[in-house]
């Protein structure tokens, strides 16, 4: 894997899109550098999801992931809004949904640079309930938001505390 595939993976893969139950350590060196999972939202439409190892698998024993992903990762741009963007901000303002899909869509909306993603993660940053147990993960999507110039500064005294939390520990890296 080339320098510049290894960057473009790198920052791809920033947010953790879900922790798993199951953990596993590094099959050939023991280590063990975390227990969730990467998706990667491919322009195409394709969306490839790796444990976190994946970035020590590469770097520490020389493992390629497939061309599609080193490919699809080099395209530039993020996807336009699609049928994979909707279902995800469906799954968000869903009150009946599964809180933990509730959380990772917070979490993956922010692969798309769309009004309609931002305005998810406002309403789902006012849904008390979700933001009880989703709330960071809907800040840092927020942040993210911001740190494109794609939202106006964030009126952050009213948002939940767990939202709060979540746009100062974003905003702070
Ligand atoms: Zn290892």
């Amino acid at each position: 894997m080339t320098g510049a595939e290894l960057e473009r993976l790198k920052t791809s893969s920033r947010r953790i899109g879900s922790v798993t139950l199951g953990w596993h350590d590094c099959d050939f060196c023991g280590a063990f550098e975390g227990n969730g999972e990467y998706r990667y939202y491919l322009p195409d439409g394709e969306v490839y999801a790796a444990p976190m190892m994946i970035l020590h698998y590469v770097e520490e024993h020389g493992y390629r992931p497939p061309r599609e992903l080193r490919d699809g990762l080099e395209t530039a741009g993020r996807p336009r809004w699609d049928w994979r963007a909707e279902r995800l901000r469906g799954v968000l303002l869903d009150q009946s949904e599964d809180p933990d899909f509730r959380c990772q869509a917070a979490v993956d909306l922010v692969n798309w640079d769309d009004p309609r993603a931002l305005d998810a993660l406002r309403r789902a940053a006012h849904d008390e309930d979700l933001a009880d147990s989703a709330g960071d993960a809907i800040g840092r999507s927020l942040a993210a938001f911001v740190d494109r110039g794609l939202a106006r500064e964030l009126l952050v005294e009213d948002l939940h505390v767990m939202v709060r939390h979540g746009i100062e520990e974003e905003s702070g890296r």
